[in-house]
C-alpha cells in the first residue's frame, strides 16, 4: 500500500511567530499539499518553563489567517494524537524503554562537561560537546550517583558518519558522535528532549516529509540515530534557508517588529504577506498580486527553492 504522504509544522510556544517562522510554514504547506498529502500541527511546549501561556493558540490562530490548513492538530482532532508534545510523556517513555541498555544516566554538571578537556564546542546552541564521562559508570557507581542527584538520560551515540539526502540543502554527511557525542533524551528535571520527542513523534504522527529551518540540518543527523534505532521509516527531509535581520543576524523570537502579531495588529494583509513570502522564495512566478496559499500550489517545486538565507529586508511585507 502506498504511505499517504504528510507534512508538519511544529511551532514551539516560547515566543511570538514571526516571518521566517510563516515562511517555513508555508513551504511545509506546499510541499505537503503540492504532493496531495496531509499535514499535521503540532504544539512543540516541552519546555515548560519557557512556555508562554496562551500562546500556543495564538500561533495557531496566525497561521490560519495566513491561509494555512491542517487535518491533524490539537484544534482539528486526528487518530494520532495527542497533538500537544506536553501530553505525549508516556510515549517518549516507551520509546526510551523500547532503547534499552542503549541509554545511560548521566550525573554531570554542565561545569564539569564544560572543564573537561577534550570538549570542543558543538554546532550553535547545543553546547560541547558530552565527552562521554558517565557512559562507563557500574550499577554500583550509578546506584551511589543517583543518592546526591537526579540523573539525566543519554543516548549511546555510535560513532561515524550520517548521511543523508536534504531536498533543498543536498547530500549531507554528518558525524553525531563527533560533533555532540551522547545526547540528552531526557534532562534530570525530567523533561524529554526536542530530539527524542520529534524524532518519537514524526513516526507516530505518520509524518513522511519533513522541511524546517536550516538551523536544524545538524539535528536531523541525531534524529536519524534515533529513528533507526527504534525501527522506524525515515521522512524526507528539506532545510529551508533562514530569513535573516536587517543586519545579517538570525531573525529572533524577540524581534517584535517581524512578529507575525505585530503585522497583524498594523493591519497588514495575509494574502499580501504570502505573496511577498512566495516571492521571496522565486515562488511567485512573477506574481506580485496578493494570494492565498492554495494559489500558490499550481506553480510549485519545492527543487526552486534557493539553499542561501534571505534578508528580511528583501521582503515588503508591511
Ligand atoms: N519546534 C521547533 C521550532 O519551533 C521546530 C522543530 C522541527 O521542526 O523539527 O523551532
Amino acid at each position: 500500500m502506498r504511505m499517504e504522504e504528510r507534512g508538519r509544522f511544529a511551532p514551539s510556544p516560547t515566543g511570538e511567530l514571526h516571518l521566517g517562522n510563516a515562511r517555513t510554514a508555508l513551504f511545509a504547506w506546499l510541499w505537503a499539499r503540492s504532493e496531495r498529502g496531509g499535514f499535521t500541527l503540532r504544539i512543540e511546549d516541552l519546555d515548560r518553563p519557557r512556555v508562554r501561556p496562551g500562546l500556543a493558540e495564538k500561533q495557531l490562530e496566525e497561521l490560519r489567517w495566513l491561509g494555512l490548513d491542517w487535518d491533524e492538530g490539537p484544534d482539528a482532532g486526528g487518530s494520532r494524537g495527542p497533538y500537544l508534545q506536553s501530553e505525549r510523556a508516556l510515549i517518549y517513555q516507551a520509546a526510551l524503554a523500547r532503547l534499552g541498555d542503549q541509554v545511560y544516566d548521566c550525573f554531570c554538571s554542565r561545569a564539569e562537561i564544560a572543564a573537561s578537556a577534550s570538549a570542543p564546542n558543538g554546532p550553535e546552541g547545543d553546547g560541547p560537546r558530552y565527552p562521554g564521562l558517565c557512559a562507563k559508570l557500574n550499577q554500583a557507581q550509578r546506584s551511589e550517583r543517583r543518592r546526591t542527584r537526579p540523573p539525566a538520560l543519554r543516548l549511546r551515540v555510535p560513532p561515524g558518519e550520517i548521511q543523508f539526502h536534504d531536498e533543498i540543502q543536498g547530500d549531507q554527511s554528518i558525524d553525531p558522535q563527533a560533533q555532540v557525542g551522547d545526547f540528552v533524551l531526557r534532562r534530570a528535571d525530567g523533561i524529554h528532549s526536542y530530539q527524542l520527542a520529534v524524532a518519537v513523534d514524526d513516526a507516530a504522527m505518520g509524518v513522511t516529509q519533513v522541511l524546517r529551518g536550516a538551523d536544524l540540518l545538524s539535528s536531523t543527523a541525531r534524529q536519524i540515530v534515533l529513528h533507526r534505532m527504534l525501527g522506524n521509516r525515515l521522512p524526507r527531509w528539506a532545510h529551508a534557508p533562514l530569513l535573516l535581520g536587517a543586519s545579517g543576524e538570525r531573525l529572533a523570537k524577540r524581534d517584535r517588529a517581524a512578529s507575525l502579531s505585530a503585522l497583524r495588529a498594523r493591519g497588514a494583509d495575509p494574502r499580501r504577506l504570502v505573496a511577498e513570502l512566495a516571492r521571496s522564495l522565486a515562488l511567485g512566478m512573477g506574481r506580485a498580486a496578493p494570494c492565498t496559499p492554495r494559489d500558490l500550489l499550481p506553480g510549485f517545486r519545492l527543487g526552486d527553492l534557493p539553499r542561501e538565507p534571505l534578508p528580511s529586508t528583501a521582503l515588503a511585507a508591511d
